[in-house]
């Protein structure tokens, strides 16, 4: 789960990380007025779930109330595309007016998760800021990386490793050390898979600050975090992925146009490969789960083709606990009660397969059947294939 910067920037604060004073603001008028209480001058940034706002003009210095009124006015309601958000971008609803500050230096940290050691490893480079993937990509070797043993928790010469790249002047240095620890411990303790500072600045003052933060939070340790999970943000969330949460099916919106309606993750994994592997886009990932019932099926149905480019939906199935009898009432419904007229291929094995390809046959519907995995996708690719080109002419004809 992903959280804004403004709470973010609560929970450093929680944790003894510097940050700027700030308010966040809804209105053009609140704007104004959090800006006079800031001294006159100030910084607006947009709060979406997306980084790159500064360069995609997210982030607004301001000189004056009047001018932040007039910022805030061009900011709030206005769709804000970055390189993060896709090009369908996020509608700004909240602003955070915050403290300006004069900036020394720019300096990056962060903390992921290293897949491949299995282990929190934080990050710090001496020149942070909007170009870090540039930097990331061009010249890797600038970012120091280091790797913490939870079971050993850190160490100071892990953060001396930090330190040593970072040629920072002796009197922040200290501070560095509390931002590094305070950093590592928000990060276990808050189940995050990604915390970030970018940039981590040296004022003119010589102070140290986060003047921006991102906190990721793991979903599968969300049951430990009540106060966390109340910082959820639907309308930063695809809604079709949040409709699909609340009937708890594992869904994913993807960009190709082949609806995939699987059980178990594993299959569900194979079958987008296969797909692939035949020259199709999953339009999604999706597992209904082990043991669905089949009204679960059926808002399955309707939310997989809810989404505009799904043009076949791709059934495979195995009967373990949810039995293919059951799973055939469920499409049957789902195809009757919606209407559906998409080309749906269905591949299903397992108890009472013979009974549930009898109920889809008698049911006077059109279903394609299949009996292999792959014959399915290549079925549900070809017929993908032709519904995309039909469409195509039906534009061009009207
Ligand atoms: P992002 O582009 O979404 O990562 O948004 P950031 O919060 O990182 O802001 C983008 C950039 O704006 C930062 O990297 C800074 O260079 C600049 N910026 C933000 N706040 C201030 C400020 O108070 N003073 C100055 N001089 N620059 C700022
Ligand atoms: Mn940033």
């Amino acid at each position: 789960m992903k959280i804004h910067e403004f709470q973010a920037k609560a929970i450093l604060d929680t944790y003894g990380v510097p940050i700027p004073k700030g308010e966040v603001v809804t209105t053009p008028v609140e704007a104004g007025r959090a800006v006079e209480r800031l001294g006159g001058t100030a910084v607006l940034k947009a709060q979406i779930h997306a980084g790159g706002r500064g360069k995609a003009g997210g982030v607004v210095l301001v000189s004056s109330p009047q001018e932040a009124e007039a910022a805030a006015e061009r900011l709030i309601g206005s769709c804000l595309v970055t390189h993060q958000t896709g090009h369908e971008g996020r509608v700004v609803k909240r602003i955070l007016a915050e403290e300006r500050v004069t900036v020394s230096r720019e300096l990056y940290a962060g903390i992921v998760l290293d897949r491949r050691a299995a282990q929190p490893m934080i990050m710090a480079s001496g020149t942070g800021g909007v170009e870090i993937e540039e930097l990331a990509a061009n010249y890797p070797e600038r970012i120091i990386r280091v790797v913490v043993d939870p079971a050993a928790q850190l160490q100071s010469f892990h953060i001396r490793r930090l330190l040593s790249g970072l040629a920072l002047p002796q009197p922040v240095q200290s501070a560095a050390t509390g931002v590094f620890s305070a950093l590592y411990r928000l990060f276990q303790e808050k189940d995050c898979s990604l915390v970030e500072i970018n940039p981590l600045v040296i004022t003119a003052e010589g102070r140290l600050l986060a003047l921006d933060a991102k906190l990721n939070i793991d979903d599968n340790g969300l049951f430990r975090h009540p106060d966390l999970e109340a910082l959820r943000d639907p309308d930063e969330e695809l809604p079709l992925e949040v409709e699909a949460a609340r009937f708890r099916l594992n869904y994913i919106k993807l960009n190709g146009t082949v609806g995939c309606m699987v059980n178990g993750a594993g299959l569900a994994m194979a079958t987008m490969d296969l797909v692939k592997l035949v020259g199709g886009e999953p339009a999604n990932f999706l597992d209904v789960g082990g043991g669905a019932s089949a009204e679960q099926i059926e808002h399955a149905f309707r939310i997989l083709i809810s989404d505009r480019s799904v043009r076949v939906v791709l059934i495979n199935i195995f009967g373990g606990i949810l039995r293919c009898d059951r799973l055939a009432e469920g499409v049957i419904q789902a195809v009757r009660s919606l209407q559906v007229t998409l080309p749906i291929v269905v591949r299903m094995e397992g108890t009472n397969v013979e009974q549930g390809k009898r109920m889809l046959a008698e049911s006077g519907l059109n279903f394609m059947t299949a009996d292999g995995m792959q014959e399915a996708a290549e079925k549900a690719v070809e017929a993908s294939q032709q519904a995309v080109q039909g469409s195509t002419c039906d534009v061009q004809s009207s």
